[in-house]
């Protein structure tokens, strides 16, 4: 059958299997902060390779300059100016560098799930995909100590499956869906969840902006300074809105010299607005469903 030939309850049940419920915006954020800043960071490093099933010497080569280069400059960033941030981590790259998520957690971040090999979660069997949640959070507990409470799926790209194992998991909140700018609770087949969604968009991923892919013929089209000028326009409406302004980036792509200027200027423009919180995803989530309404 055609999509044009869908009955009515065909698609409404498509459209219903994931919604944005319950908005959570509160009426403040912590300590009279007027916008909450949830900057994230999604260390694919090698997996972006692997995950294709690729060995390209080069491309892994790259996933090695976000462990070598990306995440040492952002932490740096990030401690000068007292920021804390979320760190989303495939379970391949944490049992690959252990030390580096002991460091990321060590500096007071939160580490969160970023599926195994940064696999398309939508194309698993159910039980594939559990036994992989499942080896995820056990690789990140490994390194850092800690049982990962929150998700990312790679390429933002959630299963028909993935939030149902999130929650049998105990995940608390996700990261990957694009219905709100606000906090939400998700819907799962129109039943509250449980979990707590903190809206993503490409229009703020630097991926979006600066991602290269030799042979597929991407290439960064944005100078840095616009770039910046995007993000900066996002946080300054949410600071208005008294909102939630949320920021992905990537090691392997902010990392660059001529790019990290990008994340420590956001940090220095919110700071000069007024009050902000930047807080991890977790603290953020506690945060909302604590006030939120
Ligand atoms: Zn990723």
């Amino acid at each position: 059958m055609q999509p044009w030939q869908w009955p009515e309850k065909h698609w409404r049940g498509v459209v219903d299997r994931v919604r944005a419920g319950r908005r959570l915006r509160p009426p403040a954020w912590k300590d009279g902060a007027r916008c909450a800043i949830a900057l994230s960071f999604d260390c694919d490093h090698e997996t972006n390779e692997l995950r294709d099933g690729g060995s390209s010497i080069g491309r892994l080569s790259w996933g090695q300059y976000g462990s070598l280069i990306g995440i040492p400059r952002i932490l740096n960033v990030l401690h000068r100016h007292d920021v804390r941030a979320t760190f989303f981590v495939p379970g391949v790259i944490a049992t690959l560098y252990p030390d580096e998520q002991r460091r990321i957690v060590g500096e007071g971040h939160e580490l969160a799930m970023h599926g195994w090999i940064h696999e398309i979660a939508s194309v698993l069997p159910v039980d594939a995909e559990r036994e992989l949640m499942l080896r995820t959070a056990d690789a990140l507990e490994k390194a850092s100590g800690e049982r990962p409470v929150g998700l990312r799926a790679p390429s933002f790209e959630i299963g028909p499956n993935t939030l149902a194992l999130a929650r049998e998991m105990g995940v608390r909140h996700d990261s990957s869906l694009m219905a709100h700018e606000d906090c939400y609770e998700i819907l799962l087949d129109g039943q509250p969840s449980g979990i707590v969604e903190l809206p993503v968009d490409w229009v703020r991923d630097d991926g979006a902006y600066l991602w290269t892919e030799r042979f597929g013929g991407l290439r960064p089209y944005t100078h840095p300074s616009q770039v910046f000028d995007i993000f900066r326009r996002e946080l300054d409406a949410a600071f208005d809105e008294g909102g939630l302004f949320q920021l992905i980036m990537h090691p392997h792509v902010i990392g660059y010299r001529s790019r990290i200027g990008i994340l420590e200027d956001i940090i220095k423009h919110a700071r000069a607005r007024g009050p902000v919180w930047f807080a991890t995803h977790g603290e953020i989530t506690d945060w909302a469903c604590r006030t939120g309404s």
